[in-house]
């Protein structure tokens, strides 16, 4: 088992950013499992399969061959679908499919298996709270909802900023709302509010963070603790 750096929080927080810059920093591996659940969305949307079969969508997530590539490039089946699944469409359908239980614990058993066989530094809604519980470092990572809505378009016409706005917070009600693993801060996770602050100075925060917990070369960015 690798160590984990488990980076929760709602739609953008930041953690993506953060994250790869910790990844980079660290010599970790980046895992996105948002990344996995749109996938799941997608190939639901293309198959034509409704969000209450969710029978039929357990065996998608099942059998579903999900790559995480750098440059946050992502293959589902094969098929490059890094942009398939940025659609605003898929995120809304990605957080329904979340929703259901079965599909949830297919994920996060190919997110597990991961983690065997690499340090990660993972992000998503319950990595510190259910996939992970025993992770070295857990960061719940928010920031105000404007300032997220910035984060996830960048400067915007008003009336798009509002839908959008709509669209984030409609996701995020329903990922701190439903009953199986919701968007929640771990009782030992560090509350982290990135409003204002650079994503350099998230990282660095974070960074202080892991050094104290974890003492071996490789989680210092390769500086020396030996003495
Ligand atoms: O992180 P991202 O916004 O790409 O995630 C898309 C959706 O996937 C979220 O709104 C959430 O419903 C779901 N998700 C989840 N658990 C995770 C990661 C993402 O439920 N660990």
């Amino acid at each position: 088992m690798g160590n984990v750096i488990a980076i929760d929080g709602p739609a953008g927080a930041g953690k993506s950013t953060i994250a790869r810059l910790l990844a980079d920093s660290l010599g970790y591996t980046y895992i996105d499992t948002g990344a996995m659940y749109r996938a799941i969305a997608l190939w639901a949307t293309r198959t034509g399969t409704s969000v209450s079969d969710a029978h039929r969508l357990e065996q998608l997530a099942v059998s579903a061959e999900i790559e995480l590539l750098p440059q946050r490039r992502v293959r589902l089946n094969g098929e490059d679908v890094t942009d398939a699944i940025r659609t605003p469409e898929i995120s809304a359908m990605a957080s329904q499919v979340a929703a259901i239980g079965a599909v949830r614990a297919a994920l996060v058993a190919k997110q597990r298996e991961i983690a065997k066989h690499a340090d990660v530094v993972m992000e998503g809604r319950d990595i510190g709270s259910v996939v992970f519980p025993d992770a070295r470092v857990k960061i719940f990572l928010d920031a105000d909802p404007a300032e997220r809505v910035r984060r996830r378009a960048g400067e915007m016409p008003g009336e798009q900023a509002e839908i959008l706005t709509a669209q984030i917070a409609e996701r995020d009600a329903r990922d701190r709302s439903r009953a199986e693993s919701p968007l929640m801060q771990a009782l030992d996770a560090t509350y982290l509010d990135s409003t204002g602050m650079t994503a350099e100075q998230v990282r660095d925060a974070i960074l202080a963070i892991v050094r104290a917990r974890i003492s071996n070369g490789k989680a210092n960015g390769g500086t020396t603790t030996a003495g």
